[in-house]
């Protein structure tokens, strides 16, 4: 049996699945079938256009963003796919907190809902810092279908990973 490591957290009905499309071949017309749309986003100024426009949608409210760009360095090895930092620095004689949203850099050429998945996430995470029932709604009124997207995007990984 195989180990799918990016899907350990999905019960092992679900996973099953996912082995018997890649027993038939048949993951990567999984994926194209309901993810056809890639998206253009292409450079960090681009990202950070899109980053934006979300949060003007949805979490006006929300502290302000200074930074969004794609990092090559944050890969699956380390689990994250994206990233929020809150960085303190004393500008003019005031603490001022700047707020960054990182993205791994492979989601520049993946299918559309999976960057916005990661933006969403990231996004909400300015509202609720923990994982919590708050924080899940919060990505499934950005995004919906939310869950269902996480799961694909991680069944996208496992794809990307076999080729
Ligand atoms: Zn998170």
């Amino acid at each position: 049996m195989t180990a799918l490591k990016f899907l350990q957290a999905y019960p092992d009905a679900l996973q099953d699945q996912v082995r018997r499309l890649i027993t038939e071949g048949r993951l990567g017309d999984y994926l194209s079938q309901r993810y056809p749309q890639m998206h253009d986003v292409q450079s960090d100024k681009a990202l950070y256009t899109y980053a934006l426009d979300l949060k003007h949608e949805y979490l006006r409210n929300a502290p302000a963003i200074d930074k969004v760009l794609f990092d090559n360095r944050l890969d699956l090895t380390h689990r994250a796919l994206g990233l929020h930092t809150t960085i303190s620095r004393v500008q003019g004689g005031k603490l001022k907190a700047k707020k960054e949203i990182r993205v791994a850099s492979l989601f520049k050429e993946a299918p559309a809902e999976f960057l916005k998945m990661i933006v969403v996430h990231e996004l909400a995470h300015f509202k609720e810092s923990d994982h919590n029932k708050a924080f899940y709604k919060l990505c499934e009124h950005m995004l919906p279908g939310y869950h269902q997207i996480e799961f694909d995007l991680r069944v996208y990984l496992t794809w990307r990973e076999m080729q």
